[in-house]
């Protein structure tokens, strides 16, 4: 059995393990620098199980770690090492230990020993150690590297299990590249799946395992329309767009200067035989020995190949001579060097902001396919829910859910029909959801899901469509109901408004994405450094509002916004993204890096 684990990193990690005496540091000597040559950074952790010293006594860190430093950092101009005291009874724990990794500089970590962990790993194995096989008993282990007169017991192999050879440091490595470019990131997040469970019928899911529920049940829309140009933005192609022209159209020159043909070594003079402005044409062929004075955007003449800028030229009665090193071909933009004749400019499911609409535009085109956009109906429950502008009821707040999602909704280039504040009674609420179902494809509404006030939301969707109920393991936002009516798809996102907000951004916002016809849109999770401890649960996702900036050092840095009570909406406005803290984290220690998911997405 081995003890799971879960990836922290944006990157590949691998493991190689064995029995000792195998030769697992022996062949990564050899394997690390047969993968450097093949252009693979690398970072190697190793598990001793000793107690081991990096450092010499009578070293400076070394007498200070002595003296009681926890943890000590001696840097150079050309190493740094962080020496941690961290005496404990069991194995380090491989997660705190990658996450020391800084990704952005290698592309795979390699890790020797923690043979125990679920850790994708290749086996080392010598049939004259006479040890058993671990594959036998794990099935994270991807290769077996072993010798030629290595039986493998035919009854016990995996089909996809590998076979290398020990001594052919070359295929092994193969093997290595090819695991680091197929490998994908965690489809969302950095975590783990909470194991799904009943409870009454209230499934525990985590956020993973909701959002690939939910996204199992939405398709695209199915209608297209060709539209203006102008009328573009936020919709999504319904097919490829291809380019009718080369972009640009004529070779042309990039600077203001003089035209010529490059000669290795250059005249002393050219003699300018013309000028040729943007628009315009020079009607001769160039010879070798002449220029023609061009400006930006300008065709380059017939014969002339390389434009040296104004700035480095001097003429004088007609003949020019040039300063500065001249390089062929310089400063000459190619026809078709941006876009070529033919080719695929934008892709089908492309959703297209101001930059898709310009390089439409800079190729003549002015009517595209899109998908429709899709319609959604929202309304708020609750008798305490009341109408912004009307006076305040006792007892009683403002709704503000229909307004966050209303506008998020269109963001996402939706159209949207409100239905208003439905009092908590079985039959407007059944009446409600029957007509939203025929007007729209998607149904959200906010609050009664929490299992105090569930109970008609239930029976209404029980009798109108198929509805389930979730508990998703994260905070905020644990009730969730999901299900269609009819063809509509059908969300009850929770009451509290910044729950709504998490759980519209995380279920919501990718399934809107899906139906507009976006395909396999991924939420973007940076990495940044958190400046404060933050609190967490095992088997939770915690949404932490927080405050991104670069840090001096050059990083991003995050904090929390404070409190961070679920119905706080100034949250939402004080921060500028989400801290995602995986359902795996007990809790995030200052300077630890965390996952976060700026709102400039959406908000
Ligand atoms: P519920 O899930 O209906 O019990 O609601 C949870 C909390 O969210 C309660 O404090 C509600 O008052 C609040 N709430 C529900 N709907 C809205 C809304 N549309 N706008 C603002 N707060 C709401
Ligand atoms: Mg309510």
């Amino acid at each position: 059995m081995s003890t799971p684990f879960v990836n922290p990193l944006s990157i590949p990690v691998l493991g190689f393990c064995a029995y000792s005496g195998t030769g697992k540091t022996t062949l990564l000597k050899q394997l690390i620098p047969e993968l450097n040559q093949r252009g693979l950074r690398l970072a190697v952790i190793k598990h001793a199980h000793h107690n081991f010293d990096v450092d010499i006594p009578g070293k400076d860190s070394y007498e200070m770690r002595k003296a009681g430093a926890r943890q000590m950092l001696v840097a150079s101009h050309v190493r740094w090492a962080l020496m941690t005291e961290d005496a404990r009874d069991g194995d380090p724990e491989l997660v705190h230990l990658l996450k020391q990794i800084e990704a952005d500089k290698v592309d795979i970590v390699l890790v020797e020993g923690f043979k125990k962990l679920a850790l994708p790993k290749i086996e080392l194995h010598r049939a004259a150690h006479g040890k058993p096989f671990i594959y036998t008993q794990d099935e994270n282990i991807l290769a077996i590297a072993c010798c030629d007169d290595t039986q493998l017991p035919s009854d016990a192999i995996p089909s996809e299990l590998r076979r290398l050879d020990l001594n052919n440091v070359s295929q092994i490595a193969d093997f290595v590249m090819e695991y680091a470019q197929n490998w994908e990131a965690p489809l969302q997040y950095p975590i783990s799946a909470v194991d799904a469970c009943t409870i009454g019928d209230n499934k525990n899911l985590s956020v993973s395992q909701g959002l690939a529920q939910i996204l199992s049940h939405v398709s695209p829309v199915a209608e297209v329309e060709e539209i203006d140009l102008d009328a573009l933005d936020n919709r999504v192609l319904a097919s490829d767009s291809i380019s009718p022209v080369n972009v640009p159209q004529q070779t042309n020159s990039a600077m203001d200067g003089y035209a010529f043909i490059y000669q290795d070594p250059m005249p002393a003079t050219l003699k300018r035989v013309g000028e040729v402005l943007a628009g315009h044409q020079y009607s001769g062929t160039l010879n070798a020995g002449e220029t023609v004075r061009i400006m930006t955007g300008a065709t380059i003449p017939a014969g002339a190949d390389t434009v040296q800028p104004r700035e480095l030229a001097k003429e004088v009665d007609g003949n020019v001579s040039f300063d500065g090193r001249i390089m062929a071909g310089q400063h000459v933009r190619l026809a078709g060097e941006d876009i070529a004749q033919g080719q695929v400019a934008l892709a089908k499911a492309t959703r297209l902001s101001a930059a898709e609409q310009g390089l439409l535009a800079s190729l003549g085109l002015n009517r595209l396919n899109v998908y429709r956009r899709p319609t959604i109906a929202v309304f708020s429950t609750g008798d305490e829910v009341s109408q912004p502008g009307e006076a305040l009821k006792a007892n009683c707040i403002y709704d503000s859910n229909r307004f966050t999602i209303k506008a998020m909704a269109k963001r996402l280039g939706c159209d949207v029909i409100d239905l208003g504040i439905i009092e908590d009674s079985e039959t407007a609420l059944e009446a409600t959801l029957a007509k939203a179902a025929t007007l729209a494809d998607v149904v959200i509404s906010s609050g009664g899901v929490s299992v105090g006030d569930a109970d008609y939301i239930k029976t209404v969707l029980a009798r109108l469509g198929k509805i389930d109920f979730w508990r998703i393991s994260m905070r905020p936002g644990r009730p969730l109901a999901f299900g269609k009516i009819g063809d509509s798809l059908f969300f009850g996102l929770p009451g509290n408004p910044v729950a709504v907000m998490v759980t519209f951004l995380q279920f919501v916002q990718p399934a809107l994405r899906k139906l507009a016809g976006e395909v396999n849109w991924q939420a973007q999770l940076f990495p940044a450094i958190s400046d404060e401890t933050l609190r967490s649960r095992q088997g939770r996702t915690e949404f932490i509002r927080g405050i991104f900036q670069l840090g001096k050092d050059g990083r991003l840095h995050v904090s929390s916004t404070g409190n961070q009570g679920s119905g706080m909406l100034s949250s939402m406005v004080k921060g500028n993204c989400l801290i995602i803290i995986g359902d795996d984290a007990e809790a995030v220690n200052a300077g630890e890096t965390v996952f976060i998911q700026p709102f400039a997405d959406l908000l």
